[in-house]
């Protein structure tokens, strides 16, 4: 489909962008499913986020939200989704039309997609020790949650910040420990990395599996590098692991799906990650 007139102008809004695949998926989408929209990235400093949002959904647009602007995105709009309102935290907006600016935090969904998918089945249940507490962890707290985890144990290398999600999201099946030595020898059905260690390829690992006794499983929100160091690390004793490539395409089909109101061609979205994505 060309690009005229009436094309439907969605944008990434972040800093930094330049390596985010997020317009490759989705331009992909957007031709595979025929819908007159185009895709693209925009670096975008705090003080001018609240008014590309409010002009592009203003004139029919949206878009999504990327570090560092997603709790200042929450801020911006009308109409806040429950996952923005229990997460604070906004990654997907759109303009509607009764002229207010919507959003939603698709990494929530995202995450639950790629979950449901990697456990083969219902996560009920399940404890699970959650390394981090930044936007990704809220997220991850919330999904677990929400599809029945048993009990989610936090670890932040920032305790305080761990709390705070704790106490935001968390209720009575969350616990925080201010030091992983703490768990030695303990078993966790799953483990899963919401820090960003990992994005840098000097990175270590934030766990040392070592020191557990037994992990069912190991999900990684970092991606891009084949093997991350967390799924290197889970891998070499033999635990099943995966990194946070499915949650990036789940995530933007669950976009897709806000601003279309039509299923997202997830397959092509995967096709165009794996042939953009960095051996
Ligand atoms: P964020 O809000 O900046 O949080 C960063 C987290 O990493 C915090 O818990 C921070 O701990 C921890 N951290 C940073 N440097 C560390 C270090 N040297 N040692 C130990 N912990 C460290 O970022 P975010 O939005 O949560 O994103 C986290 C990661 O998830 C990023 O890699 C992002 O790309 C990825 N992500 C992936 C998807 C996906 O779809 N796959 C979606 C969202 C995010 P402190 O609190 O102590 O600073």
């Amino acid at each position: 489909m060309s690009i005229t007139a009436s094309t439907r102008a969605l944008a990434l809004f972040g800093d930094p962008v330049s390596h985010s695949m997020s317009p490759t998926i989705q331009n992909a989408a957007f031709t595979a499913a025929g819908v007159d929209g185009v895709y693209v990235a925009v670096r975008c400093a705090s003080d001018d986020l609240h008014g590309f949002m409010r002009g592009l959904s203003k004139a029919g647009g949206g878009g999504n939200i990327t570090l560092p602007h997603k709790e200042k995105a929450a801020s911006v709009l009308d109409v806040a989704s429950p996952a923005v309102r229990r997460t604070g935290a906004c990654n997907t907006f759109w303009g509607d039309d009764d002229g207010q600016v919507h959003g939603d935090n698709t990494d929530v969904d995202g995450f639950q997609r790629a979950l449901v998918s990697f456990v083969d089945g219902s996560p009920s249940g399940i404890r699970v020790l959650l390394l981090g507490a930044g936007g990704a962890a809220r997220a991850a707290l919330m999904g677990l949650l929400e599809e029945g985890a048993e009990e989610v144990i936090i670890f932040n290398r920032t305790g305080e910040r761990a709390r705070g999600v704790a106490r935001r999201i968390g209720g009575e099946k969350t616990r925080v420990v201010p030091l992983l030595e703490e768990l030695r020898s303990e078993s966790f059905d799953l483990v899963v990395n919401a820090t960003r260690l990992g994005l840098s390829e000097s990175d270590p690992s934030p766990l040392d599996f070592d020191i557990l006794h037994q992990v069912g499983g190991a999900i990684d929100f970092v991606y891009g590098r084949k093997p991350t160091p967390f799924v290197r690390a889970a891998e070499a004793l033999g635990i099943r692991a995966t990194d946070g490539a499915e949650m990036l395409v789940q995530q933007a089909a669950a976009s897709f799906e806000r601003w279309w109101g039509e299923p997202a061609p997830v397959d092509v979205m995967r096709a165009a990650m794996k042939e953009s994505q960095p051996e």
